[in-house]
């Protein structure tokens, strides 16, 4: 996993990835919201019972969050609106985890930006 994030870090920052065959509908995804601008589905390998990847249908050069630029600010607070949005959706009272990894130490590994939103189990601090 490690190996495929440091292969995908050479990757330029507009080529295309496996949620661009999720927004065009080409894959199938579990998609639980839906709007103009956001797409939110279940993680396929969910690592909580909650597991949610918020992705902005135009990647506009957001491989990841380390590319934001300027122009990018209503996007980015548009999916944490949505993510809020979701995850009350979702039943998630409780609390729950808004994750952004990037590049190599991050542990990316699709360069399409996207957050994750994990719940419906304790988290634990620090994360691995
Ligand atoms: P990591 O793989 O280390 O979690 P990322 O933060 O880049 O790195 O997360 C990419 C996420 O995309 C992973 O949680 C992975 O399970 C998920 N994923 C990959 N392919 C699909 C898919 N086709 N449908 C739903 N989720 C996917």
């Amino acid at each position: 996993e490690k190996e495929a994030a440091l292969a995908a870090a050479a990757v330029p920052a507009d080529s295309p990835t496996i949620f661009d065959k999720i927004i065009n509908k080409e894959i199938p995804a579990n998609i639980v919201y839906e709007d103009d601008k956001v797409l939110a589905f279940r993680d396929i390998n969910p690592q909580s019972p909650t597991h949610i990847l918020l992705i902005p249908k135009v990647k506009d050069g957001l491989s990841g969050i380390s590319k934001a630029e300027e122009r990018h600010t209503q996007i980015l607070g548009h999916l944490l609106f949505t993510a809020k949005l979701v995850a009350k959706q979702e039943g998630l009272e409780d609390g729950f985890r808004l994750v952004i990894n990037d590049g190599p130490s991050g542990c990316q590994s699709v360069y399409h930006l996207h957050i994750h939103l994990l719940g419906g189990r304790q988290m634990n601090w620090p994360p691995g």
